[in-house]
């Protein structure tokens, strides 16, 4: 057993930290929180807090990546270095530069980018603080700040992670889960069409567990997506 590793993950058929094997953590999410950018969002889901910034469209600098009949759509996830309990070192590395690419190509089939063609859409993740399921936080902020920017997109994306710890299949992981349990799930979805625009597994799982989790994310994504309208509809007002 590693250090830190407890003995037991579910007990009496609560988590850790008290949820329902089939529980999120609590999630607030604010639309328009930043001033000088065009659209932005906060979010804390458990211990994650985070904020999505979004610029555009706008003048693409380097030059040479501006595409003739689309905005090119950048997306930049960075973690601060007080946001984990050992001191992050400042900049890029391999991972935040992973989950920049995989955010990106969450978000990338609802954006209507051939409407600016020749101009940028950037998108800036800031984790300030990291409990798990950042890269879920950051794609989920992310859509809602492109809203907030008014960018058209055919739908908001929602994500969540669905994993295994004790053998049983758990919802939303949260940083013990995430380092000692057996799997984690991270999907993002489109909801109107149910279309799969980001799944990735660390760990194993058998078959019919990765359909349990796959399933179970999913509807963690829907649950999410309502509270992303939220947060919308309270800035905004209206309807769907
Ligand atoms: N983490 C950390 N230091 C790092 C990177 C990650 O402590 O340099 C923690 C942080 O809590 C993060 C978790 O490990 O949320 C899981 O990281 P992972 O790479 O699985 O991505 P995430 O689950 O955040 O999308």
């Amino acid at each position: 057993m590693k250090v830190g590793q407890p003995e037991k993950f579910i007990i009496d058929g609560k988590r850790l930290d008290g949820r329902a094997v089939d529980e999120l953590r609590p999630l607030k999410i604010k639309a328009g929180v930043l001033k000088r950018a065009d659209g932005s969002a906060y979010l804390e889901w458990g211990g994650n807090k985070v904020i999505a910034a979004c610029y555009g469209p706008r003048e693409v600098h380097p030059k040479h990546m501006m595409r003739p009949d689309r905005a090119v759509l950048r997306t930049y996830y960075n973690m601060a270095p007080f946001s984990v309990i050992d001191r992050k070192r400042p900049g890029p590395d391999r991972r935040s530069q992973e989950i920049s690419l995989v955010t990106r190509q969450a978000l990338e089939p609802v954006v209507l980018t051939n409407l600016y063609p020749r101009t940028a859409i950037d998108i800036f993740i800031e984790i300030l603080q990291a409990q798990a399921g950042t890269r879920c936080t950051g794609i989920t902020a992310a859509s809602v700040a492109l809203a907030d920017a008014g960018i058209p997109m055919k739908s908001l994306v929602p994500a969540c992670a669905a994993g295994k710890v004790d053998g049983e299949i758990v919802l939303d992981l949260f940083d013990i889960e995430d380092n000692f349990g057996s799997a984690d799930l991270p999907v993002a979805i489109i909801p109107k069409t149910g279309e799969v625009t980001l799944l990735q597994m660390d760990g194993n799982l058998k078959g019919d567990e990765f359909e349990r989790a796959f399933k179970l994310a999913v509807e963690g994504c829907y649950q999410v997506y309502e509270k992303q309208k939220e947060a919308l509809i309270e800035k905004y007002g209206g309807g769907d």
